[in-house]
Order: structure tokens, then sequence, then C-alpha cells
């Protein structure tokens, strides 16, 4: 039965992704009504984001979700470091030494994620007041967005056509090619890496135990290795960059896959492609929004910064947004105290940090000249120390955030 599209609300939702099913979610256990469209009209297949890291983990427990992940996915206490142009391991980050409720990267595909967010949506409206509601109303695209002083009107396109929802705030949580972000007027300034990201779901033999990530640095390009729960079972995900992708990437064929592979690889690193299920490619851009807050408009997740897969952190980034908007919306919704300021001048410096991490860490990884290559090499086993290796570790855990 299709549930008919509300006309008013307190919060409208555009983009129904990890970071929108976070924001409702954070809403629907503070009482507040919200209505999420999306302009698909299923949700996506989608390994996507699949790293979720301890502060991600923790910052979902109160909400009900992180028990229903961390019963699916894959946990991984250790990332080891190995150099191509050197052949030999240079560093491993222990998670499994971090004092924290979850001391590992979790590894799950993003399509779970969002539906252990969309089913604990759906427990939270039915225990809440009248206009908390789970539905994710698709396809609505939306068109138009106004504001004014008491609220937004947004114009949406619909299997009934063009209809208007009148909400106090929106959030567009719209993904990279965000609408909200073009029909506002944000910039999104930044720069295009100069690798781009073939993303690989294959079976294999050898490479990492399922507990341990690998990732490989290399004057080439960077390639990391993870398991990931998925279907069929036993399925390695391998994120390679490289300059130029290959012609026919989405046929890539094992032994294509397997050259690019042997090219980064320490010599010596016991790896064998058995099948390649899927192959995407991506561009990378490190970018971040000028601005989060546009009066009664805000942007989150992806919509708001953007970044290469390279250290796993765009799905948590995306989650955390989410989580700290509800909170603020929530606040000023329940208790009239405007605390909205507080979501840019929070989230925003969080979004850089993130965005200016990982192009280091895409430049130092994939570093071309083999002079400053060979002292990424050198200077990378001083990380062994166990005191900065902790600094290390909890950094890519979010947790010193
Ligand atoms: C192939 C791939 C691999 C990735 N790998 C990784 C990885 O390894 N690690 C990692 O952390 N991240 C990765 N990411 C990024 C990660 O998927 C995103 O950071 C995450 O999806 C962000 O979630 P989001 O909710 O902000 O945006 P999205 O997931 O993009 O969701 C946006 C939603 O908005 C909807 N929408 C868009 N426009 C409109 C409109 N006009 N009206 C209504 N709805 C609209 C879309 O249909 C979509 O459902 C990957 C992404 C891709 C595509």
């Amino acid at each position: 039965m299709l549930t008919e599209l509300p006309t008013s609300t307190d919060v409208l939702i555009v983009g129904a992704g990890a970071t929108g099913l976070a924001l409702a979610a954070t809403l629907a256990a503070r009482g507040v009504s919200f209505v999420v469209i999306d302009a698909l009209a299923e949700p996506r297949r989608f390994a996507g984001g699949i790293a979720l890291t301890p502060q991600t983990l923790e910052l979902l427990e109160p909400l009900g979700v992180t028990e229903r992940l961390t019963g699916i996915g894959n946990r991984a206490g250790a990332a080891r470091f190995f150099s191509g142009d050197r052949n030999r391991e240079v560093v491993a980050l222990r998670f499994d030494k971090l004092s924290t409720r979850f001391p590992y990267l979790l590894f799950i595909p993003q399509q779970y994620t969002e539906k252990a967010l969309t089913d604990r949506l759906g427990e939270l409206a039915a225990g809440t007041r009248s206009g908390v509601e789970s539905t994710v109303y698709r396809p609505y695209k939306l068109l138009s967005l106004a504001q004014d002083d008491t609220g937004v009107t947004a114009t949406v396109l619909g299997p009934d056509g063009e209809r208007t929802v009148r909400a106090k705030y929106a959030a567009g949580t719209d993904g990279v090619h965000s609408t909200v972000r073009e029909l506002t007027h944000v910039g999104f300034p930044g720069e295009l890496f100069r690798q781009s990201y073939l993303q690989n779901d294959v079976f294999l033999t050898g490479g990492p135990p399922r507990d341990e990530v690998h990732m490989f640095c290399s004057r080439l390009g960077a390639v990391t290795f993870a398991h990931i729960p998925w279907d069929p079972a036993g399925v390695v995900r391998i994120a390679l960059s490289l300059d130029r992708p290959p012609a026919a990437f989405s046929t890539l064929k094992p032994h294509q896959l397997q050259a690019l592979i042997d090219e980064r690889a320490p010599d010596g690193y016991q790896v064998k492609i058995t099948e390649v299920l899927e192959t995407t490619h991506h561009p990378a851009s490190h970018r971040v929004a000028e601005r989060y807050r546009i009066g009664r408009i805000f942007l989150a997740g992806d919509a708001a910064h953007s970044h290469s897969p390279i250290g796993g952190q765009a799905i948590n980034l995306g989650m955390q947004d989410g989580a700290a908007l509800g909170t603020a919306l929530g606040t000023v919704l329940n208790t009239g105290e405007d605390v909205l300021d507080s979501y840019e001048n929070e989230r925003r410096p969080a979004g850089r940090e993130v965005v200016d991490l990982t192009r280091q860490m895409n430049q130092i990884a994939t570093e071309p000249n083999r002079w400053k290559g060979a002292l990424r090499d050198a200077l990378f086993p001083v990380a062994r120390i166990p005191a900065l290796n902790q600094r290390v570790t909890r950094v890519m855990a979010g947790l010193d955030r």
C-alpha cells in the first residue's frame, strides 16, 4: 500500500542514504516528526562504505543500532601496511589494543548498515508520538526548495506528480551531487586527486586473514584488501588506485586485476584472484562545502564533503553528521533552545580534518617520486613506537576527533 506523502512536518530529510537514516533515527529517538524522501524507487544493493570505526559504533550504540551491525559485520583488529616499493611490512595499527567497547574496524556492506538503521527507525517510530514514522517516501525527487522566516517549502516529483511539503527545517543528505547544495548555491571547493579508484569485489586465495586489513603503498598506487560479509559469502573488497583505469574495467578479468596487484605488491606476498564479481571505477576528489547551514536548511554527509575511499572514513563522517544534526534539531524543536549553529561549528571542522587527512594519506601511499617514497618507507616504522602507534590508531578509529 502506498502511504501518501505528508504535506507538512518538522524536518524534511532529502536522501535516505546512511546519513539521512542516521538523522532520522536520531530525530525518532527524540520524538521529533520528519519526512524522509528518496529519488530511488528501492534501497540500493550497495556495498559502498564498508568500514565502520569504533567511534561510529560507540555513537550508534544508544540508538540501538550497533548490536545489529556487530552481529553481521566482520571484525578486523589490525591493519597492516606494506611497502610494495621496498618489499616489506612497514607498520601495523592495532585496533584490538584500543580502550573502547569496540576495539576493531567493523567491515559491513553499506546496504546492511542502511537496513539496520531503517529497521531501528521502524521500532523507534512505533514507540513514539504520532507524526514520527518510519516510512521512506520513494521515489520522490526534490525539485525546488525555498525558505522564509517560519520554514521551508519543497517541491518534489513523485509517482503522483508534483507535490509540496512544508517543514520547519530541511536537511540535504542527498549525496555528493546534492540538489540541496545546488539549490542553496553553496560552493563545494576542492580538487580532483591525480589517481582514481577501482573497487573490486572478488574471491581469492591467500591475502589477509579475516581479522586483518592489508594495505600496500607503492609509487604506482595503493591497494587495500578487506573481507566483507556479503552475498555470496567469502567476498574480499580490493580498492586499488591508479593513474588511468583499464578500458573495460567493468568486465575486469582475474588476470588483469592480478597484474595490477602484483606490480603494487611486495615480492612474496601470497594472493591469487580467482574470480572478479564486480568492479566499479570512481574519481577521488577532496572537497568540503563552504557552509553546512543556510538558514533553516542544512547539509550533511557526502552532500557536505567528499574524499577518496582510502582510510574508509566517508560513511562514518556522514552518520556522525546525521546524529549531530538530529541532536541539534531535536534540542531546538523540543526545548526552543537555539543550538543550530553548533552543528556547522562542530561538524565542518571535523569534515575538513578528515578530508585533509585523506588527502595526505592518498599522497603518501601513492608517492610517485622514488626518493620521497623511500623516505616514507624509512619513516613509517617510527609509528611502531607504542605511544605513537596508539595515537595514529586512535585517529584512524575516530576516537580523538
Ligand atoms: C562505489 C562506492 C564505493 C565507496 N566506498 C567507500 C568506502 O570504501 N568507504 C567509505 O567510507 N565510503 C565509501 N563510499 C562512500 C559512501 O558510500 C558514502 O560516504 C555514503 O554513501 C554517504 O552517505 P550519504 O547518505 O551522505 O549519501 P548517499 O549514500 O549518496 O545517499 C544519498 C541519497 O540521496 C538520494 N538523492 C539524491 N538526490 C536526490 C534528490 N534530488 N531527491 C531525493 N533524493 C535524492 C539518493 O538516491 C541517495 O539514496 C563509496 C561510495 C561509492 C559510490
